[in-house]
């Protein structure tokens, strides 16, 4: 949803054209981009993954543990 908004052709111009610089169809090449495009498109969507594992995953994990422990 990023990617496609970085399409816009104000964007694109200044933002995301170094993106398509490089032309080799590899994963590596997602970090070829400008600074603003790899905070938003690589570096924020992991720190939310992280979020939602902190606050919600692992509050049940540890429930479930407790719980586990007190039924044996
Ligand atoms: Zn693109």
């Amino acid at each position: 949803m990023i990617v496609r908004f970085l399409h816009h052709p104000r964007l694109y111009k200044h933002i995301h054209k170094k993106h398509h610089e490089w032309t080799a169809p590899i994963g590596i090449v997602a970090l070829y981009s400008h600074p603003i495009e790899h905070v938003f498109s690589n570096l924020v969507p992991v720190a939310l993954g992280m979020v939602y594992i902190f606050l919600f995953l692992m509050p049940n994990i540890i429930l479930m543990c407790v719980v586990s422990s007190l039924e044996i």
